[in-house]
């Protein structure tokens, strides 16, 4: 594409005036990715990201991404990625339907779509890149000369980030866990916008509302736009492999009520008729497998468990007489993910629970 020094420039003056704050380092935005859309133009633009992939099959191939950019005038820029996990797909959906559905003309500021980011990973139904078994959240900030995972991830993190006033990272429990749907923000201790991240969780108004705490690792897309300064919201929609009709609804009305929340369309979309209030909760106790073999679920996704009570049995195929192991919840409160899969391996992921939880007034 012959453009790409210009818009390379764009990326470079948006960023001197966007969301990031002053005295945070932002990785260079030098990438081998071509980027097929021009940040600054009006209208809508649907193209590719090119990471180039030399193999085999094509010496001088490419890995296309989709990509789209709305933008009408000034003002905020709203980023929604999904597919960060290749088998997370209510997003997805979300994301390809906005793409075709959102006019131009409508809007005021910027809304960029990436609706697969980890694309060989979307296209696999697998949570990581056949290519190079990247799981992209957790390669962040990526590295512009590693493989076609951790570009993307450097990508994202040094180009798209700093133009997003919002980002939104729209994820599932993949083929493995199912969740409770929810939206959900990280108030952890670098959160250096608390405050505009919960009034966001609030404006999207899932059913449930999740807050979590300091996060055990600081690879995700997440962690790049806390350190930027970027609000950043992100939501489990759903799980198992599957697309659910009900968390679909929830992440498409969603997208529109940040979108309001932000000035960039005029109208948030109605609570549907009988739907209360947002249940606002926090993160709590995961319950592990001890064992490996064959999971059985003693509780229900929405069920409200106690400590050390029975939660599952792992069931041993190859010895009928065994014994299974019976696992006791590592925390009192909702289930808001259980695992899917009947299998499973010790240190494996069973059950999250969840407690009701008041937003304190300093960040109302
Ligand atoms: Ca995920």
């Amino acid at each position: 594409m012959s453009t790409t020094r210009r818009k390379t420039s764009s990326v470079h003056s948006a960023r001197s005036s966007g969301a990031s704050e002053p005295g945070v380092s932002v990785p260079s935005s030098k990438s081998r990715i071509e980027c097929g859309v021009d940040f600054e133009r009006d209208g809508r633009q649907v193209s590719w990201l090119k990471v180039p992939h030399s193999t085999h099959r094509s010496g001088h191939g490419s890995i296309c991404i989709p990509i789209a950019v709305f933008r009408n005038g000034r003002g905020p820029t709203i980023f929604f990625m999904a597919g960060n996990h290749g088998d997370e797909y209510e997003g997805q959906v979300a994301l390809l339907k906005l793409i075709r559905a959102l006019d131009p003309a409508t809007i005021s500021g910027r809304v960029i779509v990436l609706p697969a980011a980890n694309f060989p990973a979307a296209m696999a139904g697998q949570r990581t890149s056949p290519i190079d078994q990247g799981n992209l959240n957790r390669m962040f900030p990526g590295n512009p000369d590693g493989t076609a995972t951790d570009m993307i991830a450097h990508f994202i993190g040094a180009v798209l980030m700093p133009l997003a006033n919002l980002f939104v990272d729209l994820h599932s429990g993949g083929s493995s866990m199912e969740f409770t749907p929810y939206a959900m923000a990280r108030l952890s201790t670098a959160n250096t916008r608390k405050k505009e991240a919960v009034a966001a969780l609030l404006a999207f108004d899932a059913p449930m509302s999740l807050i979590q705490g300091d996060a055990a690792e600081n690879r995700f897309a997440s962690s790049i736009a806390e350190q930027l300064g970027v609000v950043a919201l992100a939501g489990e929609f759903g799980g198992g492999g599957k697309v659910s009709v009900a968390a679909l609804a929830i992440v498409e009305r969603g997208i529109r009520n940040l979108m309001a929340h932000l000035g960039i369309i005029e109208k948030a979309v109605p609570r549907p008729p009988g739907r209360g209030p947002s249940r606002v909760m926090k993160a709590k106790e995961r319950t592990y497998a001890s064992d490996t073999g064959l999971f059985e679920p003693y509780a229900s996704l929405g069920e409200s468990v106690v400590k050390g009570t029975e939660a599952g049995a792992i069931h041993f195929v190859d010895n009928p007489l065994r014994p299974p192991a019976v696992e006791t919840h590592g925390g009192s409160g909702m289930v808001m993910s259980v695992r899917t899969a009947g299998l499973c391996e010790r240190g494996d992921a069973l059950f999250w629970v969840a407690e009701d939880y008041a937003v304190p007034a300093e960040l109302k």
